[in-house]
Parts: structure tokens; C-alpha cells; sequence
């Protein structure tokens, strides 16, 4: 096959689909691998490095994406100047990437009628068999990891406990909201160094995870079922709501850094932590909102932005994973290089939509849209347009 790896044009991204050594891999397994110029240069990757794993540096981009079987992207594709970059694949092509196909319904549109097989990377289901391909899961430890040390970065203060002869110094505190991949690892990396540190998230069952990092859990007794299918957050109640911000006041008062994760797949992030919480914060505190791209758990967060409110700094950072891009990168090529193990078994492309992972990835295939909510949702929007 064809395997083609595109340049992220986007502003702020600096990952690349795959990187060499992954790419030796498909070269070995006897695919044509290509690299569009320069694809790899801020991750710390240039082409040459790829020349000697056997891929193929192309110039001509619109012939990559024309000629490719199968196109390789980290974020969406984009509109330029004077086309959408999905118009170049031809019929039967496969895209693979970050789609948010829901954030993109016209271009899901354009794949369809472009008869393209489209797989989201964020649909892959969180299943025990596909966590080798859980690119949301990679890219948000990642997330975790650098939140955590823009944090200390930002706070003026040691983390860990120091003994010296001049004087003890006590350890920073920090909180953590949201216990799901990001905050587990933001907790693990404050513990490393050195802070005290608690987790709040209103999914009671992650509470021995986080005992198990060496965090203490600040759990709130609702009401009402908090977990949703898959593991994930259900959106509770106003009351609940409520319930949870009296708990997370008394706490975020304390801590010298919060770092907030907290997410509800589909829905804009929890908003968590009030302009009355940050003033209730010591002046020289820290909150790193890494739900900034997803409206913020924080009531002051500027995506993209550092502000300072009441004395505490607020951090909204964006394309957190670009501020790593090359593990972030390797990572990534890992899933993607799992995926595509998944879909050609035998080297060849073979979709088998009875598969959990096929079906739920799947977007468009054979100028089909195969997922109800998507198709609903382009219905409502013709619907929109029309009136
Ligand atoms: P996420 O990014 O959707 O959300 C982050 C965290 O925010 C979650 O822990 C969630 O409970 C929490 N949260 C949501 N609303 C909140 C609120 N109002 N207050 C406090 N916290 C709130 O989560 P994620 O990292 O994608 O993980 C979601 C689930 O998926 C978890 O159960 C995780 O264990 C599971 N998971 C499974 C696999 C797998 O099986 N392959 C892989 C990764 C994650």
C-alpha cells in the first residue's frame, strides 16, 4: 500500500503522524511509504531521517494527497486558500487522524461525497484490545505530564519539602480535579516532585488509582449515578454541581496549584472553580486549566492565555502536546502504526465493520456517513442553513 504522511499546517501543531522508526516498520512490512517534506522538522525530525528508514520524500503535496492509498494526519484537515485538503484524496482513499468529525460537519460531507474512508482517531472505542491504538489516551498523558510542570514552572515556590541550614521549607500543595489519563498523570508527576498532593473527581471509583500514586482522594457523596458508559463522567445535576463546588472551595483555598482536567465527552468542560474560589486562593498561587480548549473548568481561563486574577496565575494553555511534539509524536505513530496492523492483517486494507474498532473509528466509507448521531447532526444543520 500507499501510505502517505501529510504536513500539519495548522497554527500551534507541531506533531507529526509518524516518525522514522515507525515508519521503517511499514517500509519493512513492504509498503511504499511517503513523507511530505518537512512533515517531521518540529518535531526534531528531518527528512533525512526518514530518507535512511526507506521512506520517500515527496515535494509536491497535492500529488501526495492525490496519489496516496492512505493519508496519515495528526489534527484536522484544513481549508486553504483556494480548497479544503480532503478534495485532494481520491475516491477510495483512507484518512486517518484526529477528525472530530462532529467539530467538522462539512468536511465529513465533502469526505462522503468524496467516496473517502475517513477514521477518527478519538472514535476509537477504550477498549482493553485497543489500547495500543488509544491515541486520546497518549496524547492526554502527555497533557498531564507538561500541565504539571507549567504549573511548578508558574508557582514561585519550591514543591518538594526542603531540610537546609537555612531552614525548613514546607512542600507546595497541589490539587488535581478530574482523575481520567491527564489528571493521573499530573498527579504522578507533582508526587515526583515532591508536593503533597490531592485529587478530586466525582468518579468515586478512581479514588485507589489516585491512593495508589501516593495523592490522597477528595471524593463528594452524590445523589446520583456520576459514571457514564465507557468509564466516563455523566454531566450531573445543578444540585450536584452545587454539592461539589462547596467540597472543591474548601480545598482549592489550600492549595498552592490547581490543576484542572475535568471533561464530559461532548459536552463543554464542567466550569469548577469560581472567580470567588480564585479570590479565596493565597496571592502567587497557580491554576493550569488544561480543559482550556474545551471552554475551561476554570471561570477565569483565557484559551491560549496566561492571566492573572486576584493574585493567582491562570493558565489556559492550548496544543499542549505540541509543547512535546516529539514523544507526543512517537507516541502517537505508535497508535497509529497499531491501527493500521488492525485494518491490514494481512498487508492488504481489510474493513471489517463487524469489528468494534473498524465500526466505531469508521466515519465515512463508500460515500456512506455511518454513525446516526453524525448524520443527525448534519440533518439539523442542512435544516439550519435552509431556513
Ligand atoms: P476525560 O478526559 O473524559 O475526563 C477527565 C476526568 O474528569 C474524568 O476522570 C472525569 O470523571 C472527570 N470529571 C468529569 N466531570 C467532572 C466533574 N464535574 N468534577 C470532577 N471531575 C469530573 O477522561 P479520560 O481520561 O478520557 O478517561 C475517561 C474514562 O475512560 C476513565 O474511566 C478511564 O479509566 C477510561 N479509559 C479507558 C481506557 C481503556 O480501557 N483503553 C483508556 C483510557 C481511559
Amino acid at each position: 500500500m500507499r501510505i502517505a504522511v501529510a504536513k500539519e499546517v495548522r497554527e500551534g501543531e507541531r506533531r507529526v503522524a509518524l516518525v522514522p522508526d515507525i515508519a521503517a516498520q511499514l517500509v519493512n512490512a513492504g509498503h511504499d511509504v511517503w513523507l511530505q517534506s518537512g512533515a517531521g522538522l518540529k518535531a526534531s525530525f528531518p527528512d533525512a531521517a526518514y530518507a535512511e528508514a526507506g521512506v520517500t520524500i515527496i515535494t509536491d503535496c497535492a500529488w501526495l494527497w492525490h496519489e496516496t492509498d492512505i493519508l496519515l494526519k495528526v489534527g484536522v484537515p484544513i481549508e486553504r486558500c483556494d480548497h479544503h485538503e480532503v478534495e485532494r484524496l481520491r475516491p477510495g482513499a483512507v484518512l486517518i487522524g484526529f477528525l472530530n468529525p462532529m467539530g467538522n460537519l462539512a468536511m465529513v460531507q465533502q469526505l462522503a461525497s468524496g467516496q473517502v474512508t475517513a477514521l477518527s482517531m478519538e472514535w476509537i472505542p477504550r477498549l482493553s484490545r485497543a489500547q495500543s491504538m488509544d491515541a486520546l489516551s497518549s496524547q492526554a498523558t502527555v497533557m498531564g505530564y507538561k500541565g504539571a510542570l507549567l504549573a511548578a514552572d508558574a508557582l514561585g515556590k519550591f514543591l518538594p519539602m526542603l531540610t537546609t541550614a537555612a531552614g525548613t521549607v514546607a512542600p507546595a500543595k497541589v490539587l488535581v480535579i478530574g482523575a481520567g489519563v491527564a489528571g493521573l498523570m499530573a498527579i504522578a508527576t507533582a508526587r515526583r516532585l515532591g508536593a503533597v498532593v490531592e485529587a478530586f473527581d466525582i468518579r468515586p471509583a478512581v479514588r485507589e488509582e489516585v491512593q495508589s500514586l501516593g495523592a490522597s482522594f477528595v471524593g463528594v457523596e452524590l445523589e446520583e449515578e456520576t459514571a457514564a458508559e465507557g468509564g466516563y463522567a455523566k454531566d450531573v445535576s445543578a444540585a450536584s454541581r452545587q454539592r461539589e463546588q462547596e467540597v472543591l472551595h474548601e480545598h482549592i483555598q489550600r492549595a498552592d496549584i490547581v490543576i484542572t482536567t475535568a471533561q464530559v465527552p461532548g459536552k463543554r468542560a464542567p466550569l469548577l472553580v469560581s472567580e470567588d474560589m480564585v479570590a479565596a486562593m493565597q496571592p502567587g498561587s497557580v491554576i493550569v486549566d488544561l480543559a482550556a480548549e474545551q471552554g475551561g473548568n476554570c471561570a477565569g481561563t483565557e484559551p491560549g492565555k496566561t492571566i492573572v486574577q486576584h493574585g493567582v496565575t491562570i493558565l489556559g494553555p492550548c496544543h499542549l502536546p505540541s509543547m512535546m511534539p516529539a514523544p507526543a509524536s512517537q507516541m502517537y505513530a505508535k497508535n497509529i502504526m497499531a491501527l493500521l496492523r488492525h485494518l491490514m492483517p494481512d498487508g492488504e486494507l481489510n474493513l471489517d465493520f463487524e469489528d468494534d474498532i473498524t465500526h466505531g473509528a469508521c466515519v465515512t466509507h463508500a460515500g456512506e456517513i455511518r454513525h446516526e448521531p453524525l448524520r443527525h447532526a448534519l440533518m439539523a444543520n442542512a435544516e439550519e442553513v435552509s431556513r
